[in-house]
């Protein structure tokens, strides 16, 4: 049995999407497995009309149970519902009259964690009011959880920040980037340090670029109005695809907490370059998709314009200015109507100075370079391609791969990245959520990109669903004489 941890959890948007489709089933996870026993307590809030019982009764639908399931119905009757407009300050003395009873009844040690899953706009006046009407003014810890996005650009992120800091200190401040939550995405750490034949090479001497690929195979669906006002250079680079990158060229940390993973990382943000007009018209490429054989083009989708300049996907290379990385790019891509649903981060390892096995006579293909492929979902495991003699006669090389996959019935262990989370905040370990300072420097980082593409009107439709993006993603990388390792029609 696990460690048993004891908050109350206040869940402001507490009958949304989110909450219905991922909170709540990962807190029944964590109650199974002991995380949360009998010394929790749940207060669900949103503008939705609902009695205790009603949301029990949308909770328990939630869990994918029968009805009947004791464990479910028990776990069930922790959570009470109060309607509550977060704008109306009187509202919280309610709550808190809820809170206090709740901390009574199953002795909560006044632990309060506050789940904003509400749209940004209101995390700043939730904040506020929090402290100012006293629901934070209690013995335990209180600590308040933010969903994405923090903000559209750096200056938009550092007022929301500036709010969220007059009630919370930094440490009591879990910005949720459910990315760092996956398996694999936490093995990347494991396999860095973990391995001195990896961490040895793991440098500009042997590594000749790293690309990672967040592919999408679906479109927009119903997130339209949302993702035309952000597009894939905010949705995806500025939190995932910075934190995949952070990780994989971060310097080995003093200790594997939180405070010293967050200080290495922000140390390698400080050597991203920051890419000016020039470069950043040259090292980023954007893409919308248009139509297919059975599918709309983007600006056809239902809540888009039909002259929308969205980006519905991005690549782009980064340069990191240090000892380490300085000439060694990190090639990076995503976007929406790709031709699969995968992430991956494939390590090119740089070939053999001399390549001992091509003479003539042998008529051998030249070298493969080594390439270490993490594969983060949908299935999670590594390859690693090395040469091999090929069997038989003669001497001729070939490559071969080393395979480790996570199996079935390990994959369906695995925690779901929000049961991890919420299981860390109730810790108190911020290690796997995003820090301020990372924040702001992805901002900064990705702001400029964005300056430069909103000067420019893009040729766009310019990639066909199914396909891997537009000809210039190959372009970008073809141009430093590489390919991408994950490519169409090999
Ligand atoms: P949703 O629209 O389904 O739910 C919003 C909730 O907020 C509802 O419970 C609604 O009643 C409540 N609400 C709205 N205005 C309110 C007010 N003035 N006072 C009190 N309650 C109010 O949204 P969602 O999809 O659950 O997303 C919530 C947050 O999580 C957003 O910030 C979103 O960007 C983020 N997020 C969602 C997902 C997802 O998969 N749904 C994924 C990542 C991040």
């Amino acid at each position: 049995m696990a460690t048993e941890r004891t908050s109350l959890f206040i869940f402001f948007g507490g009958t949304g999407d989110l909450a219905y489709r991922k909170l709540y089933p990962s807190m029944f996870n964590l109650y199974k497995k002991g995380t949360l026993r009998e010394h929790f307590g749940v207060i669900g809030t949103s503008r939705e009309k609902l009695t205790d019982q009603q949301f029990q009764e949308n909770v328990l639908k939630s869990l994918d149970v029968a009805k009947t399931d004791k464990e479910a119905q028990k776990f069930v009757s922790h959570f009470v519902y109060e309607a509550h407009d977060v704008t109306d300050k009187a509202h919280y003395q309610v709550l808190k009259k809820r809170a206090d009873e709740l901390d009574k009844t199953y002795k909560l040690n006044g632990n309060r964690i506050f789940y904003l899953s509400l749209a940004p706009s209101f995390f700043g006046t939730v904040a506020g009011y929090l402290k100012t009407e006293g629901l934070t003014d209690t013995e335990g810890f209180d600590r308040v959880v933010i969903e994405k996005p923090f903000g559209r650009d750096y200056d938009s992120a550092q007022q929301l920040n500036d709010a969220l800091s007059k009630s919370f200190e930094e440490k009591q401040i879990f910005r949720i980037d459910h990315y760092l939550g996956k398996e694999m995405i936490q093995n990347i750490e494991a396999v860095r340090f973990g391995n001195t034949i990896v961490e040895s090479l793991w440098n500009n001497r042997y590594i000749d670029n790293i690309q990672v690929t967040l592919s999408e195979k679906l479109g927009v669906e119903e997130r339209a109005s949302y993702y035309d006002n952000s597009g894939a250079l905010r949705d995806m680079v500025q939190n995932h695809i910075m934190q995949i990158v952070n990780l994989l060229a971060m310097e080995q940390p003093v200790s594997f907490t939180d405070v010293d993973i967050r200080a290495e990382k922000v140390k390698a943000l400080r050597s991203l370059r920051v890419y000016n007009v020039a470069e950043a018209s040259t090292n980023f490429v954007r893409g919308q998709y248009g139509a297919g054989d059975s599918q709309r083009a983007y600006r056809d989708e239902d809540n888009v314009p039909h002259d929308s300049n969205n980006d519905t996907f991005v690549a782009g290379k980064l340069l990191f200015d240090n000892y380490r990385w300085s000439g060694t790019p990190f090639y990076i891509r995503t976007g929406k109507m790709l031709a699969d649903k995968f992430t991956r981060v494939d390590v090119v390892f740089k070939k053999p100075l001399i390549d001992i096995f091509s003479f003539p006579q042998n008529q051998n293909a030249p070298l493969e370079a080594n390439v270490l492929t993490m594969y983060i979902e949908p299935h999670a495991g590594f390859t690693l391609r090395l040469n091999a003699k090929t069997n038989g006669q003669g001497f001729q090389t070939e490559p071969i791969n080393l395979d480790y996959f996570v199996d079935a019935k390990d994959s369906k262990a695995t925690p779901e990245p929000y049961e991890r989370l919420i299981h860390d905040v109730m810790k108190g370990d911020g290690t796997n959520f995003s820090s301020w300072q990372e924040v702001s420097y992805a901002w900064r980082f990705v702001d400029q990109i964005r300056k430069v593409w909103d000067l420019q009107k893009p040729q766009f439709p310019n990639y066909t669903p199914g396909s891997m993006g537009p000809a210039a993603a190959d372009e970008l990388i073809q141009r430093d004489h590489r390919q991408w390792v994950y490519r169409l029609n090999k």
